[in-house]
């Protein structure tokens, strides 16, 4: 049997006190609004076109091979595996919350076949047992072992916290050959895509095994050491170019760098000065003020899906995958936790309304992998960078991420401490802290009013987090009159029973750091944390989109709701549309004509390709008045 100790349900519970504490998952029941239909979305949509397409694209016969029940050749990426891991996770996380039964036949069918599949070592991966066979450990630069495993372990923690550990004991199996094999005197050699290291601290957490967390901690250090080599993209893509602690720069390949966050700032949590801090916090700021675009889309190169330098931000070659919007929510929970500023929640914010909404269809079947910032008239088909959403990819790394962020969204909603409660993200549903409950009523973000009924008089402090971008908040508490709120965290005293928040939504204009060249002389639309765009289904018929322009200083005007799209749209009024030459290159360097279009419709990026394929830009330009 495995030992285990009493563990919160939630995806990272620090050892030690930190500046906040997670929520057991289990306390937090969304209601319908914004989340709560999202994740009811994922549940019914979502994670059953993912069991689908295991199927289909053949990741589950590559273990029914193993086994002698499939004819079929390998299928996929080296990392197929991974997709079936993320898609139980998934399943664990809604099984945690209750009753996820009717996955039942699919989880028994996957369980059955990763046990007969593992080797009598606890070695498990259909690429290296199936066409690599007698490989393995042979090529961790590109082979993904690690990661693959990465996922299996956190398959099987959301496991273990839904009751079932059939999944955590071949989990632990592996584990352990890998300890025996890469632990201290073994090999140095290190993985080429970190994912592992978040999941060994979570497993040490849980199982309350050291060990587990020492490992994690023998990987961060030998990494940035040269000894993945350069590969096709340079070390940087590996991760493998500076020492962790030394690192002050995003660098390389966007997923891997954010999953190495991830892990870093959960062996910071749980041993307390182990030097890692000063890394987090330069790379923090890397990431949020110098490399990310205003979507919260992470990556601006194809080339090696990396970071690019400070300000390379183009909207149309954005790469910006989905993957990368979704690893940084969980680096940021994790800060949050390690220390309790408000500023890793609105970068959690302003991904899930924005660079993670937008990568999946309003049914929930169709998916970007890709999530750029503009799309040009006319653009080809590339897989990683589509004009629609597609129903799944070869290497289909994000869908299933996307199914398992969902699937325990609400646990990233709020923290407590001894003496105070806090909401981080607002969503309507019951929040249970154990001495204080409460009902939480919004339809945010589209609406500005946040209401929260308590069950009793509060014992602890309440704590309400102000978005960054918020102006003249207010809180009003048990009736009274409402008082500004700044940004940060407003406060509701011991004994309060009720709170009225607000949180102004109107439309704002945002411009980019001029810096940021690629968006210069454009502004972007943002109602609440909600940025919107112009899409060409919305234009007169013969008007380009690269055409249009709106004025220099333009405003935006309320336009009831798309039923279609089910959500606020807006207008620009004052646009017009630019009378180019057929010339690409001119001496003539005045402003082109233009012609009045009249009103421009914008609508959320998140929403746009789901009426139908077309030109699409989040920053628009602007012309002088
Ligand atoms: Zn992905």
């Amino acid at each position: 049997m495995v030992s285990v100790t009493e563990a919160l349900v939630t995806p990272a519970a620090p050892a030690r006190p930190t500046a906040r504490r997670p929520v057991d998952a289990r306390r937090v029941a969304l209601a319908e609004g914004f989340l709560g239909d999202w994740q009811r979305i994922n549940r019914e949509a979502t994670i059953p076109h993912c069991i689908e397409r295991l199927e289909s694209s053949g990741v589950m016969d590559n273990l029914r091979r193993l086994v002698g029940e499939s004819d079929a050749p390998f299928r996929g990426p080296e990392f197929a595996d991974s997709d079936l891991y993320k898609t139980l996770e998934a399943i664990g996380w809604e099984a945690a919350g209750g009753d996820a039964s009717e996955f039942d036949g699919f989880v028994a069918e996957s369980f059955r076949l990763l046990a007969a599949a593992q080797e009598d070592d606890g070695y498990l991966d259909s690429y290296y047992q199936g066409p690599r066979r007698g490989e393995r450990f042979t090529n961790l630069a590109q082979g993904h072992e690690m990661y693959k495993l990465g996922h299996l372990v956190q398959a099987a923690i959301a496991w273990h916290h839904a009751g079932r550990d059939e999944l955590l004991e071949i989990a632990l199996r592996y584990v352990d050959l890998v300890h025996a094999t890469f632990g201290e005197g073994g090999s140095d050699d290190i993985d080429g895509h970190p994912e592992i290291e978040t999941a060994l601290v979570e497993l040490a957490r849980i199982t309350g095994d050291d060990r587990h967390r020492a490992l994690a901690r023998r990987m961060l250090d030998l990494r940035g050491h040269g000894t993945i080599g350069e590969g096709q993209f340079g070390s940087a893509y590996y991760q493998d170019h500076v020492p962790v602690k030394q690192a002050r720069e995003a660098m390389g390949h966007v997923v891997r760098q954010l999953y190495l966050l991830a892990g870093i700032a959960d062996v910071e949590a749980d041993d307390a000065g182990a030097g890692y801090r000063d890394a987090l916090d330069a790379l923090w700021t890397s990431v949020h003020e110098h490399k990310q675009y205003v979507t919260g889309g992470l990556g601006s190169r194809h080339r090696g899906e990396s970071f690019g330098d400070p300000y390379e931000l183009p909207a149309d070659r954005a790469y910006s995958e989905t993957c990368a919007a979704i690893a940084n929510l969980q680096w940021n929970w994790r800060m949050l936790l390690l220390d309790g500023a408000p500023k890793y929640v609105d970068e959690m914010e302003r991904g899930l309304y924005n660079a993670i909404a937008v990568s999946t269809s309003q049914d929930g079947r169709a998916y970007f992998y890709s999530n750029p910032l503009q799309l040009r008239t006319g653009h080809t088909h590339e897989e990683d960078a589509p004009s629609t959403r597609l129903d799944w990819y070869f290497c289909a790394c994000c869908p299933p991420n996307l199914a398992r962020l969902m699937a325990s969204i609400h646990s990233y909603l709020v923290t407590e401490t001894d003496d105070a409660v806090q909401f981080q993200l607002y969503a309507a549903g019951r929040y249970d802290f154990g001495d204080v409950a409460a009902r939480v009523e919004t339809s945010y973000p589209w609406d500005e009013t946040i209401r929260v009924v308590f069950d009793a008089p509060t014992t602890r402090v309440a704590q309400f987090r102000i978005p960054s971008w918020a102006r003249a908040a207010t809180i009003a508490i048990d009736g009274g009159s409402a008082v500004e709120a700044a940004p940060g965290y407003a406060e509701a005293p011991v004994g309060t029973t009720s709170v009225e928040l607000v949180i102004p939504v109107g439309a704002e204009f945002v411009r980019a750091n001029p810096r940021a060249d690629g968006a210069r002389g454009t502004l972007a639309l943002r109602r609440g944390p909600v940025y919107y765009c112009i899409e060409e289904a919305d234009l007169p018929a013969g008007t380009r989109l690269e055409d249009v322009t709106i004025p220099a200083t333009p405003v935006a005007v309320e336009a009831g709701e798309d039923p279609r799209l089910n959500v606020p749209v807006l207008d620009i009024p004052g646009a017009a549309a630019l009378e180019p030459s057929p010339l690409l290159y001119s001496e003539d360097v005045s402003e082109p004509g233009a012609h009045a279009i009249g009103t421009v419709r914008a609508i959320p990026y998140f929403r746009w390709a789901n009426r139908s394929a077309g030109a699409m830009r989040v920053w628009i330009p602007t012309r002088a008045d």
